[in-house]
């Protein structure tokens, strides 16, 4: 439970004690509340990646699969598949939703604006995609004019992002947006309601631990989501253990 859920809980209990006790509530009392800690400690997140079942192939052989994948609509538009690229034995697997008009030309993830911002983001809490953290997406492919990707396509996709989480293991997923943590989580639950907390997605067999945040597109459109994503990228640094 994070600090702010204890928060409005403690609230509502207060609130209810109040109301039983005295008939009217009394004034807000505040409490120090911490975020709990992820559902796996970094020394056990070490080996989190081992209780994944086996990879079948290796990255390139995945690339390769990913480059010729006629699985769904989205092969006919694309210039370019974009299976993702970084460190071969990640901390960190990011996930993003889908290739923007330049990851599709350059068949790189995240070379974009977005992608700028977000490795400023990375490297704020010691990761850089050369070093320690796989970027990859949902969606290999670019959805025409930059849509939404449709769930069949997400799903059409699965199973590649699976098999780079199986020969990656990685000991902790970043999800950038709603498609990415909806997909990971298996749920339709908004992204305000999945962000702000450590959790755990269930894949090939292993819990890896997992935290959602913004895409930085939307933090390039909107300030307002500049400091939550903070507090999501602080979260995610306190269970890494990098300087
Ligand atoms: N947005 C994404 O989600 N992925 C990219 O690779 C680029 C922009």
């Amino acid at each position: 439970m994070t600090a702010a859920e204890k928060q409005h809980l403690a609230r509502f209990l207060d609130r209810a004690a109040d109301m039983v006790r005295d008939g009217y509530y009394s004034e807000e009392r505040t409490y120090q509340f911490e975020d709990d800690p992820c559902p796996v400690e970094p020394a056990q997140a070490a080996q989190s990646g081992g209780g994944l079942s086996p990879a079948k192939d290796g990255l390139s052989q995945i690339a390769e699969s990913i480059r010729s994948c006629a699985a769904c609509p989205l092969h006919e538009t694309r210039t370019n598949a974009v299976p993702g690229e970084g460190a071969e034995q990640p901390l960190v697997l990011v996930i993003g939703e889908a290739p923007g008009a330049e990851e599709d030309a350059s068949g790189r993830p995240f070379v974009g604006n977005a992608g700028k911002l977000l490795d400023k983001m990375l490297d704020s809490i010691g990761l850089s995609r050369e070093r320690n953290t796989f970027i990859a997406n949902m969606v290999k492919c670019r959805p025409p004019n930059n849509r939404d990707p449709r769930p069949e396509e997400t799903a059409a996709c699965a199973p590649f992002l699976e098999r780079q989480i199986q020969a990656l293991k990685p000991r902790f997923i970043l999800c950038l947006g709603r498609v990415a943590a909806q997909a990971m989580l298996h749920t339709d639950e908004p992204l305000g309601r999945l962000r702000g907390a450590c959790t755990e997605a269930q894949i090939a067999g292993a819990a890896i631990p997992l935290v959602a945040t913004y895409h930085p597109s939307a933090l390039l459109r909107n300030e307002e989501f500049k400091r939550p994503a903070w507090e999501d990228l602080k979260l995610l640094k306190s269970r890494l253990g990098v300087d």
